[in-house]
């Protein structure tokens, strides 16, 4: 194996043979993106992007060797394949690191993404690299700061206070609610901040769960529907009669309808207006609510001005609305308000008429029905843009503003004049500024280290009036806005004009996403948030970027873990192994073992690099991929090479057979029959295995499957005799099937095999080119005269195999399936005429399921005292199996006694 091997490593023969071949049908297939809209089918498989932290980590090798395999096997069916990869390379290491070890943030992003795509490289990944991007190249983020423009110019994007951790010892902001290096306990303080109004899009983005095209989604949708919540309500933009001015209150409510009945707008302690004032002055009241305290500022409806309501903070806040810091008091449907307005003497109107039905004392809208106001009421709201549209009493903005250096900066200058100014679409991007030295305190509270920038910073030019004292905006973008729209720019990823072409984007959705469960709540909303506003700017042609999701297990591994003393972790070449207990070879403490996440201060990482140099890629890619499905958690351990080495042996000793039948004497005979009956054998392997490894790759992506269909059917093709496998053309065909499915799973370890069934003196399969490699063979199809089959399931268990043609079964309906089924005798036997309940699924090109009960609300009295007898008859009689078996049992038992 090791020499097979050896030709993978980089610069080695197949190697190069398969780069070869691969830039070869880029060269028959020029650049997808310009021509998708007139070539055939494009599919887009894509990777999650990583962050360059400079070294591969065994999560990387699965979701990239799962991503590949997806890229082979959609190659293989004629399709064009998009299959790019780039870096999420904005984010605070970067920045820590040049901190700690004084080195700039771009170089260190450098450097470290320059070793991890050589690590990709020698993984023997199929990556588009002409596509790469970073996010962190201005070319790039130009964009990221285009799209924030276009945010803003649709009323999407705003500026308000919100609480930030404060480190007070470091002075610097820190997200994590914890100082990264100091240690110390951070206060929370309210800064003035950038938002965008992703909240706006709430139904948009919870009515595109229930869109079809969304395959292999699961629980990420509940999570999805989970993090949005259940749209049932309207914000609206208040005014605040306070010194604050600049400062909204964003109030919701399910009854827009009744706003001029509200008397109050009630807060919790951590809402922002609690926060930025000092509570012990505020008057405070004792109620039957608990202890209630009124600021001394105002909210005004935004619909009348006239309509001014206190602001109230309470201290219980068991009747809030779910997961709200806040809620509007309308006394004449909710008790606890009007208990609340009547103790404080606020005053407030009776909105609805005596029978409920109309509205009164609502200013324009009085008299209208309540259905005619609150539609009214909305479309005002929306056109004076203050709010009016559907979300959840959860659910908030976006608060995209970091103070950190290593980031996308926000184009935006602020003028002493005009204020925040946009920065010109033409003047963009906004160049991050090379800092001499990125200082380790960031000075006055809320500072990002750009305003160390002065040159950069200060005395820029307004564009509205021409001032020249304008000062840059010196807050950057959370990260998670450069990687909300990476996989559109990789279809264009030059483009200096736009965004990214009409044509290019047409390549979306992306066919399959690959990338761990930890990126399924918000990465995705954020995602999915910038897809559904650029198919409103008419730039994605879809609202919901993502067909398929494929998300990937967790690698963990083997962790070790002092049982006494400080219960402190243990490499595994630590531990003595030979012995149970566990214990620690140095002190002789003992140790447990589990499985749990790769970790550096666990001990418990594996470095790819060494499994890679140790098995070759193929093997660690198989090693990875067959031991679990994709979603299902690989608890790594390299135990499972034994079982990989014995498939890949398996197929150089039937490679070496199919060789030296030909060229040596073969002994042995069949006669005809026996012949007959072995090509018949595997004919059906070779049709079944190509049925369900098909069905695996298109439909269920369970790699883990696809290795044990092949494993199956090497064993058909090892336990025949060698004179049919000298004689009989299936043998050869069987074999060369396997190759071409094995392939995107081991595309250099196949070429070879290939190239060794090239070398076969006879060629019994016309059908192959032989004349060229493993990648420029047809996918294996099943014959169309093969028969699949119809199951037919009754109480967990197949009752009955109907065998049908291929396009007989990719047909049928549950109804044909039903007559079908209702004509044979084992349905006879079982149902007879009696009403039944069915379940039907197909899988094309794969298999048909039938499910039967029998419908016992549909069946007369009569027939269900029948059922009900036969039902106690059958439990009769397999008592009275089981009874004798256990006699048969204790009869050997007996004899083994007496001997
Ligand atoms: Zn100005």
């Amino acid at each position: 194996m090791k020499r097979v091997e050896a030709h993978w490593k980089k610069g080695g023969r197949i190697r190069a043979e398969w780069q070869q071949r691969y830039n070869e049908q880029q060269q028959q297939q020029p650049d997808q993106a310009n021509t998708a809209s007139q070539a055939g089918r494009t599919v887009y498989v894509l990777p999650m992007f990583p962050y360059p932290s400079g070294a591969l980590h065994m999560g990387h090798v699965r979701v990239y060797s799962i991503s590949d395999v997806m890229a082979h096997y959609h190659r293989f069916q004629g399709a064009q394949v998009l299959h790019p990869m780039g870096w999420d390379a904005f984010g605070l290491p970067a920045e820590n690191a040049a901190r700690q070890h004084h080195v700039q943030p771009q170089d260190w992003t450098r450097q470290n993404i320059a070793s991890m795509k050589e690590q990709l490289i020698h993984l023997g990944l199929t990556f588009d690299w002409d596509r790469e991007v970073a996010t962190c190249d201005p070319s790039y983020y130009r964009w990221t700061q285009w799209i924030f423009l276009q945010l803003l110019a649709q009323n999407l994007v705003y500026q308000a206070e919100a609480l930030v951790n404060w480190d007070p010892v470091d002075r610097t902001v820190d997200e994590n609610g914890r100082s990264w290096r100091s240690g110390a306990v951070v206060e929370k303080k309210p800064l003035k901040q950038w938002f965008v109004r992703s909240t706006q899009y709430a139904q948009s983005l919870l009515d595109g769960l229930d869109e079809s095209v969304l395959t292999g989604w699961r629980d990420v949708v509940s999570m999805q529907r989970s993090w949005i919540g259940p749209c049932d309500g309207f914000k609206f933009k208040f005014g605040l009669n306070a010194e604050l001015e600049s400062q909204d209150l964003w109030v919701w409510t399910s009854r827009p309808e009744l706003l001029w009945g509200s008397a109050f707008v009630g807060i919790t302690p951590e809402h922002i207006l609690a926060q930025t004032h000092d509570q012990s002055e505020l008057p405070e009241f004792q109620i039957n609510e608990g202890r209630v305290q009124r600021l001394p500022l105002q909210a005004v409806n935004p619909m009348d001005p006239k309509h001014i309501l206190p602001i109230l903070l309470f201290h219980d806040t068991d009747d809030f609305p779910s997961e709200s810091d806040h809620f509007l008091g309308i006394p004449e449907i909710c008790a606890m308000s009007r208990s609340v307005a009547e103790a404080l003497t606020i005053p407030f109107t009776s909105v609805l008429s005596t029978d409920q039905t109309t509205l009164m004392n609502s200013s324009q809208f009085s008299g209208q029905s309540l259905a005619a106001a609150k539609a009214s009421i909305l479309d005002q709201a929306r056109a004076h843009n203050a709010g009016g549209y559907a979300v959840s009493s959860r659910l908030k903005d976006w608060l995209i503003s970091r103070q950190r250096y290593w980031g996308t900066p926000i184009p935006i200058i602020h003028c002493e004049g005009c204020g925040a100014v946009p920065v010109p679409f033409e003047d963009l991007p906004v160049v991050l500024p090379e800092l001499d030295s990125l200082k380790h305190e960031t000075g006055e509270f809320g500072e990002s280290p750009l305003a160390q920038a002065r040159e950069w910073l200060e005395d820029v030019v307004c564009p509205k009036c021409g001032s020249n004292h304008a000062r840059r905006e010196t807050d950057t973008m959370d990260t998670f806005v450069d990687s909300a729209w990476y996989f559109l720019r990789y279809l264009d990823p030059k483009n200096g004009s736009e965004i990214c072409g009409q044509g290019p984007a047409q390549a979306l959705p992306v066919d399959v996403y690959i990338g761990g469960k930890e990126h399924a709540t918000l990465h995705l909303y954020f995602a999915r948030f910038i897809t559904h506003f650029l198919h409103h700017l008419g730039i994605s042609p879809v609202k919901e970027p993502f067909k398929k999701l494929i998300v990937q297990g967790m690698v963990k591994s083997k962790t070790y873990k002092q049982v006494t003393s400080d219960g402190r972790f243990v490499p595994e070449s630590e531990v003595d192994l030979s012995q149970e207990p566990l214990v620690e070879k140095s002190s002789g403490e003992e140790v447990i073992s589990y499985w749990d996440k790769m970790s550096k201060s666990k001990f418990n990482g594996v470095d790819p690099k060494h499994v890679i140099d140790k098995y070759g890629c193929d093997t660690t890619r198989l090693m990875m991929l067959a031991e679990a499905s994709p979603t299902a958690e690989r608890l790594w351990s390299e135990d499972s090479y034994t079982s990989i080495n014995q498939l890949q042996t398996r197929f150089l000793k039937l490679l070496r057979l199919a060789q030296s039948v030909h060229v040596e004497e073969v002994k042995g005979s069949v006669r005809s029959k026996e012949f007959k009956a072995h090509e018949e054998r595997l004919i059906n392997s070779r049709n079944f295995h190509v049925s369900g490894t098909n069905f695996a790759y298109a439909t269920t992506s369970n790699l883990r499957f696809v290795v044990h269909k092949i494993q199956s059917l090497l064993k058909d093709l090892w336990i025949t005799p060698d004179v049919v496998k000298r004689d009989c053309v299936e043998f050869q065909r069987g074999l060369a099937t396997a190759i071409i499915l094995m392939t995107p799973m081991s595309p250099h370890f196949c070429a070879e095999l290939w190239e060794g069934l090239r070398q076969v003196k006879v060629k019994q399969c016309p059908n192959y080119r032989w004349d060229k490699t493993v990648f420029h063979q047809d996918w294996p199809q099943m014959d169309r005269d093969w028969k699949l089959s119809l199951g037919v399931e009754f109480k967990d268990k197949n009752i009955d195999q109907i065998p049908l043609s291929i396009d007989t079964l990719n047909d049928l309906t549950h109804k044909s399936a039903l007559k079908l089924v209702e004509e044979r005798p084992q349905y006879q036997a079982i149902f007879g005429t009696n009403p039944v309940l069915s379940e039907f699924h197909v899988e094309k090109d794969h298999r048909a399921v039938l499910n039967v009960k029998f419908d016992m609300a549909k069946m007369s009295p009569q027939q269900r005292k029948q059922l009900r007898e036969q039902e106690k008859e059958e439990k009769r009689r397999k008592r009275e199996r089981r009874q004798e078996k256990i006699a048969a049992f204790q009869a050997i038992e007996a004899k083994k006694t007496v001997k």
